[in-house]
């Protein structure tokens, strides 16, 4: 048996990066999928790549700072699989500025889109969970949630915020069996990553490099294997832990 199979699955922010990756191994470990994200020519064209593979999914919109597209996307999985078991909360973005130069409305958006989006997907998958007799939730923290770094203030606020808002509703759930577990990437190469840093000198690159002790930074298949482990049966007594997946840089 497959880790995810036959789990009716729902990833937000899956158009590209971390989430795409997500898309492909869950599938391939047998989830059925509902794969949302604001671009939807992206989530469409990597729902049909799956179809194509023979992998039950479908594609929504979903902008996370919008409760109603976010419930649409659970009712989609509800709909299409009967239930919703499981669902990886990774939208995410990201901003660069020395903490004194921050403006209001920069903050506001990572505050959206980084900790309240995630908030309100946590509310629409544990209505639908509670309603189902129960499922599993991982959300996508960072490094950034567990130490500080420059230039990152509203970003490392968020993913703070982020690993509360689990630990909240891993302890107000824990007896209605539902789980709520968050990952903690590392830098990892993304277009949110390699993004930022193609505007970077290159000795920052070597730095992020140098802050793994396994010298390098991690691959998007790298972080989903590990949100696929802690959505699956295989993690039944993992609630309300934060998973540093970062080649030991925060933790060695
Ligand atoms: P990415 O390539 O920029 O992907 C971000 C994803 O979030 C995209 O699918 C994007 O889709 C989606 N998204 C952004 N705003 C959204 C919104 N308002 N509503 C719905 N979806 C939204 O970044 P990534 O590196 O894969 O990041 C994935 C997660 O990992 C994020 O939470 C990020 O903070 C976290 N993370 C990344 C790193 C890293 O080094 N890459 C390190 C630590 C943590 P659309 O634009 O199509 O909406």
């Amino acid at each position: 048996m497959s880790l995810l199979d036959g789990k009716s699955t729902l990833i937000i922010g899956a158009s590209q990066g971390i989430g795409a990756a997500a898309a492909r191994h869950f599938a391939a470990e047998g989830a059925r999928l509902v794969i949302g994200a604001r671009n939807v020519e992206a989530i469409e064209a990597l729902r049909d790549e799956l179809r194509g593979q023979g992998h039950e999914i479908d594609a929504i919109r979903v902008d996370v700072t919008e409760r109603p597209t976010v419930d649409a996307a659970v009712q989609r999985a509800r709909d299409l699989y009967g239930r919703l078991d499981a669902a990886f909360n990774n939208a995410g973005a990201n901003a660069l500025s020395p903490f004194h130069e921050y403006d209001e409305k920069t903050y506001d958006h990572l505050l959206d889109v980084n900790l309240k989006g995630v908030f309100l997907a946590m509310q629409s998958e544990i209505r639908a969970m509670l309603a189902d007799g129960g499922g599993a939730i991982v959300n996508t923290s960072s490094v950034g949630g567990l130490v500080g770094n420059y230039g990152l203030a509203p970003y490392i606020a968020a993913k703070h915020g982020v690993i509360g808002l689990t630990k909240a509703a891993a302890f107000e759930y824990g007896q209605q069996n539902i789980r709520v577990n968050v990952i903690a990437p590392g830098a990892t190469a993304t277009e949110m990553f390699l993004g930022g840093m193609a505007h970077a000198p290159a000795e920052l690159a070597a730095k992020f490099n140098a802050f793994s002790p396994m010298n390098r930074i991690g691959r998007p298949l790298e972080i989903a294997t590990a949100a696929a482990w802690l959505l699956s049966d295989q993690a039944t007594y993992v609630t309300g832990a934060t998973l540093p997946v970062d080649g030991g840089a925060v933790g060695a």
